[in-house]
């Protein structure tokens, strides 16, 4: 379900049921001449839209303004919008506050941008755990008071851990592809890899009519093809149903009943 389309009674059941609430978090990007700047956070969007067919998913409205950096391209009539990281983690650590107070304990942020090294990290991932970290300490102490991890109820933190059910699991930051889907799938920028990607997800974002070989990192776009494109929607899918826990629908609810899902292309 679409966050910003739900009703209340929706929310509390979603709550009641831990669904997993999920923040598309990407950049405005240039991709080259033939792919649109929103890519890293289309793959995100739409790789949930379909999910959220088989499963149930609350889906926050996307977060765009990502640190994108100017490395690729200066940003002047090429697209590129930057916001420092430093920026992002107070907004971040106000977000995820509110998604605590609402009552989700099963919030996760799916990232694509520069996240070829995601346990090292990058300024837009970085400033979102960091934030995600602060706002569960935070919320923590303000709720149970200081001294809330020694107290005798939290003497099964630990095996808590193994159960994923101790706090600090309540918000999880993941990449899109996985170090090992990264092993067999092709990570670039605007690239064969991310080209195949948009051609599978959403193609209207992607015109190789435009196509410029001048640029060495869009130079393998033109190897984009079909085998490619439902390789990496499907490595995607089976990752996002890995950590989100394969929950899938309940019987007899059906796909987009109540979801506000736009038709699939
Ligand atoms: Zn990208």
């Amino acid at each position: 379900m679409r966050y910003e389309l739900m009703l209340p009674y929706q929310i509390r059941q979603a709550i009641a049921g831990n669904w997993p609430v999920v923040l598309p978090l990407g950049v405005l990007e240039y991709h080259g001449e033939h792919m649109a700047v929103g890519m890293d956070t289309l793959a995100v969007t739409k790789t949930l839209e379909l999910l959220e067919r088989e499963m149930d998913l609350v889906i926050l409205p996307a977060f765009y303004y990502g640190a994108s950096s100017y490395a690729v391209e200066p940003p002047e009539g090429n697209g590129s919008v930057h916001v420092d990281a430093g920026k992002l983690f107070p907004l971040a650590e106000e977000m995820f506050t509110g998604l605590l107070r609402v009552g989700f304990r099963n919030i996760h942020f799916f990232i694509h941008h520069q996240s070829e090294n995601f346990a090292a990290g990058m300024p837009t991932d970085l400033a979102f755990k960091f934030a995600a970290r602060q706002a569960i300490f935070a919320f923590l102490a303000k709720e149970r008071g200081e001294g809330w991890w020694g107290n005798k109820e939290m003497a099964d933190y630990y095996s808590a851990q193994a159960r994923a059910a101790d706090p600090f699991n309540w918000i999880k930051g993941h990449p899109l592809l996985t170090p090992e889907a990264l092993k067999s799938y092709p990570f670039d920028h605007a690239g064969e890899g991310e080209t195949s990607l948009m051609l599978a997800l959403c193609s209207e974002a992607v015109d190789m009519a435009r196509h410029d070989q001048a640029r060495w990192y869009t130079g393998s776009a033109r190897q984009a093809s079909a085998q490619t494109d439902a390789k990496g929607r499907d490595l995607i899918l089976a990752h996002m149903r890995d950590v989100l826990g394969k929950r899938w629908r309940r019987p007899g609810r059906s796909a987009g009943q109540g979801a506000f899902l736009s038709p699939s292309p």
